[in-house]
């Protein structure tokens, strides 16, 4: 564990006065509550590429409005059984759906790295916001499941402001709501593209959480950490500069 250094309880880091943070596989460990759903749905976990796959198909169409929330689940839970040859109904999909959902809920968590990291960031008088793509009841829901209702200033919620990331005006969406500049701002989360990469297009900072250590440093100008521990050091020491981007800064 990287341990937090020292800081004044009154001034922020740098130049920075925000960070927000995704909350899916960022702070809460979402795949281990989702192997936990998968394991009361068909016994094992042993078919988990083939449901992340589905996932990330069906997640992609509910996030671009292809799909609402629950005809995304439904039309995942068929396509899973489908692909090992069972082909169930809407209401049979409905009712395994609902069998998993509950085993995921009930296994809903925070990563050990997230509350530490929170409470650093709240003493060193950063304002919080998370940034999510998911439905707003749904994940309002999540979010007070793992005692986190009343820690951000801000919860940006694609479902709520009908764009999701990476486009940039959700990450305005937040700054706003802060009432703080892009380049004040950081983002954190798991996804290269989808939070650090849309995050720096809209020009906050935007910062990669790479839990699988698949990278180390920097990938492009983009800073990668592997936990979350290791966010307080990055804040205080070296982000890079925002480049200029005035056509995407509004
Ligand atoms: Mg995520």
């Amino acid at each position: 564990m990287t341990s937090a250094p020292n800081h004044s309880t009154t001034h922020a880091p740098g130049q920075l006065k925000a960070v927000c943070l995704d909350v899916d596989d960022t702070l809460l460990d979402t795949q281990r509550a989702s192997r936990q759903g998968l394991r009361e749905l068909v016994g094992t976990d042993r078919a988990w590429p083939v449901w992340e796959r589905t996932t990330d198909h069906y997640y992609a169409r509910f996030v671009n409005d292809e799909l609402d929330f629950e005809a995304m689940c439904v039309e995942r839970t068929k396509a899973f059984f489908a692909a090992f040859g069972e082909q169930i109904d809407d209401t049979e999909a409905a009712r395994r759906e609902s069998v998993r959902m509950a085993a995921m809920q009930s296994a809903w968590g925070l990563f050990d790295d997230a509350r530490p990291c929170l409470d650093w960031l709240r003493d060193s008088g950063v304002r919080l916001a998370v940034i999510t793509n998911a439905p707003s009841t749904y994940q309002r829901k999540k979010i007070a499941a793992v005692g986190l209702a009343d820690v951000f200033d801000a919860v940006v919620i694609s479902g709520e402001v009908g764009v999701a990331k990476p486009d940039p005006r959700i990450f305005r969406t937040a700054c706003d709501a802060l009432g703080l500049r892009p380049d004040e701002v950081a983002h954190v989360g798991d996804r290269l593209d989808t939070d650090a990469r849309g995050a720096a297009r809209a020009g906050l900072h935007g910062v990669w959480l790479d839990r699988s250590r698949s990278e180390r440093g920097t990938v492009g100008d983009v800073p990668v950490i592997t936990s979350l521990h290791e966010l307080p050091e990055l804040l205080v020491g070296d982000l890079p500069a925002i480049p200029a981007m005035p056509e995407l800064i509004g």
